[in-house]
């Protein structure tokens, strides 16, 4: 009812309903089979540009079915409050003339609110249109957030054997054809009579069930409330599952807050740690981070404490380590990462390899590069000679240069181990000492500072154990980022 309302209220904008397009007669409603699953709110929208960030609104349509109801519609253009690029222009039709008197994003957000609210938000390319949408509602002081479903990905599973999903094929495939295709209600239309079309072309179920995998909709566990993954931000962060007690059962990080949690319940991706989870979980909680490392630190630091039952990740990266060349010997040494003397700024003298997950993935490796690059068994300690030189096994079918038999210089041979694990080789820490990274997430206005030294992260001054992970994201990060990284050197405080 309320909505019905909304769209009335629309219409009525005498200056808007001057520059809408004729309204497309009320779509047929989808089938009851597939609305079982919830309310289906197709959008569609036309903007100034393609970065949902600085670029604006300017039209948008919404059609949204939900069991036993009459489809809903609603669209209006939008004034953007900036120019609309020429190019821009002529794509979409929309003119700097036609959004002049259009209510703002502000002026509709309420009923583009009520018109997605609890629905699955269904778009073609949709995280172009959540894109839009998220940061007009942001831009407005508002977080929105919503379980997307991309009909492009639907169409890439219902018909795999067909080439090009875009719209345009998708319509001319289907034979789907509408009179104000490029713009927001004719688009909106045509991806919503796509998917009725599949319904009777493919059988109901076949596309429920789709619909169903892309969505990764959770069997919610059988001791929680209903509304609890509702809450759950897009944004990155550290999410804690409790059992009967107050101490978590497992506590791991995302990028993605929603859509990591409900993984662990959705049907297709259940690991049989996530079923033993979804059995014992009674509530859960989450703290956002501004972006991965905090997520990464925080779930760190939490696991560390609390010892969760059903974490393996801190028993697993306990095994992390390093091989280490020392200057008189090609026989590498394992040493783990725990052994805090590793990441003593000063040792200089040892060549350090990896990091490796655990001592037989370093091993693996170091056979593999001995093979690719024809290094000998014996020299680097694969295989032990029985006598002195005795040549190695990979000397007597042609794949050692002969450094165990006489036929290389040691000097060569070491010259091309070097250059062979060279790639691996952990670099120097870069800077003097201590530096601050400010991890910023724009999106949802949060700014974690965060500090590390010698490859490890800081936490209350204290060097944290080295962690593969914040290794991998540090030099990750530094290679595109440096100059977000401060020096909190010693010569700052002298
Ligand atoms: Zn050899």
């Amino acid at each position: 009812m309320g909505s019905r309302l909304c769209a009335n209220r629309a219409q009525a904008r005498p200056q808007n309903s001057l520059h809408n397009l004729h309204v497309t007669a009320a779509p047929n409603n989808l089938p009851a089979a597939l609305l079982a699953l919830g309310d289906f709110a197709f959008i569609d929208v036309e903007t100034t540009g393609m970065r949902p960030l600085e670029d604006r609104l300017t039209e948008v349509a919404i059609i949204r079915f939900s069991k036993n109801e009459p489809p809903r519609v609603w669209q209006s253009l939008i004034n953007p409050g900036v120019a609309i690029p020429a190019e821009i222009q002529s794509l979409t039709g929309i003119t700097n003339a036609m959004v002049r008197d259009a209510p703002s994003f502000f002026d509709c957000r309420d009923a583009v609110r009520e018109m997605l609210q609890g629905a699955y938000f269904v778009a073609h390319n949709a995280r172009f249109d959540y894109g839009f949408i998220k940061n007009a509602f942001r831009r407005e002081g508002e977080a929105f957030t919503s379980d997307v479903l991309c009909t492009v990905r639907l169409s890439r599973k219902l018909y795999p054997e067909s080439t090009g999903h875009g719209l345009d094929a998708v319509a001319a495939r289907h034979r789907l054809f509408v009179d104000d295709r490029h713009r927001a209600m004719g688009d909106a239309n045509v991806t919503a009579r796509f998917v009725h079309h599949a319904c009777d072309e493919l059988a109901t179920e076949t596309v429920a069930a789709a619909a169903k995998s892309l969505l990764k909709m959770p069997s919610l566990p059988a001791h929680l409330p209903q509304s609890a993954l509702d809450e759950l931000p897009d944004s990155p962060g550290v999410y804690l599952f409790f059992g009967v007690n107050d101490l978590p059962i497992y506590i791991g990080k995302a990028k993605a807050l929603r859509e990591r949690v409900r993984a662990h319940f959705s049907s297709d991706h259940m690991t049989p740690n996530d079923i033993r989870l979804s059995q014992e979980i009674r509530r859960l909680e989450w703290i956002p981070t501004a972006g991965e490392f905090g997520a990464l630190l925080l779930e760190a630091q939490l696991v560390k404490e609390k010892l969760p039952l059903h974490n393996v990740t801190l028993r697993r990266k306990m095994k992390t380590g390093f091989l280490t060349f020392s200057d008189d010997s090609e026989i590498p040494s394992w040493q783990l990462a725990s052994d805090a003397e590793a990441f003593e700024a000063g040792n200089t003298k040892v060549l350090r390899i990896g990091p490796f997950s655990d001592k037989a993935s370093a091993r693996k490796w170091l056979m593999f590069a001995a093979r690719e690059h024809e290094l000998c068994d014996h020299a680097i300690g694969i295989s032990r000679p029985r006598h002195p030189g005795e040549p190695c096994f990979p000397r007597q079918v042609g794949r050692c240069h002969g450094v165990c038999d006489g036929a290389e210089s040691r000097t060569l041979h070491r010259d091309r181990l070097l250059a062979a694990v060279g790639a691996l080789e952990m670099p120097r820490w870069p800077f003097a000492g201590k530096v601050i990274y400010e991890e910023q997430d724009a999106t949802n206005d949060r700014c974690d500072l965060l500090q590390f030294d010698q490859w490890c992260a800081l936490a209350g001054g204290e060097r944290m154990p080295f962690d593969g992970d914040v290794y991998r994201l540090l030099t990750r990060t530094l290679a595109q980022y440096r100059h977000r990284f401060r020096e909190a050197s010693a010569r700052a405080a002298q």
